[in-house]
């Protein structure tokens, strides 16, 4: 049986949900490519400032999502949400010195989004988008 990541992370900062949450009622999924990105990059801009962090270059349209350690790029091939989180919480433990695993990355931001938005993250789970995350839990 898969972890239930979404549920592991139980100390979500009140704000981080907020932000989430925020983003999705501005009427995210309705927009076009361009404007998702125009809100990705100030969602990095608004975590960065609330952890006092620098703000990391976000490149679209890459191959593999990740995050550069070297040059503070955080790569994504999509506009999904979960896969921002994914590798903004590796920048961020990064830069922070803070212990960096697949687990955290995966826990912390599965568990943002459901916490942020039940309705869109049950949605996406039980059309399989989400990685990680088991579709029969949501049926
Ligand atoms: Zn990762």
């Amino acid at each position: 049986m898969e972890k239930k990541y979404y549920l592991s992370y139980k100390n979500i900062e009140p704000k981080n949900i907020e932000l989430v949450r925020s983003l999705i009622k501005g009427g995210y999924y309705k927009k076009d490519v361009e404007g998702k990105r125009e809100d990705i990059i100030k969602l990095v801009e608004s975590f960065c400032e609330y952890y006092d962090i620098e703000v990391p270059e976000i490149l679209f349209n890459k191959p593999t999502p990740c995050y550069d350690t070297i040059c503070n790029e955080i790569h994504l091939s999509n506009e999904s949400i979960v896969s921002l989180l994914h590798e903004f919480k590796h920048c961020l433990q990064h830069i922070k010195q803070l212990k960096n695993t697949e687990d955290i990355a995966r826990g912390w931001s599965l568990s943002l989004f459901y916490r942020a938005s039940k309705n869109n993250f049950t949605k996406l789970a039980k059309e399989d988008k989400i990685l990680f995350v088991d579709k029969n839990d949501f049926k």
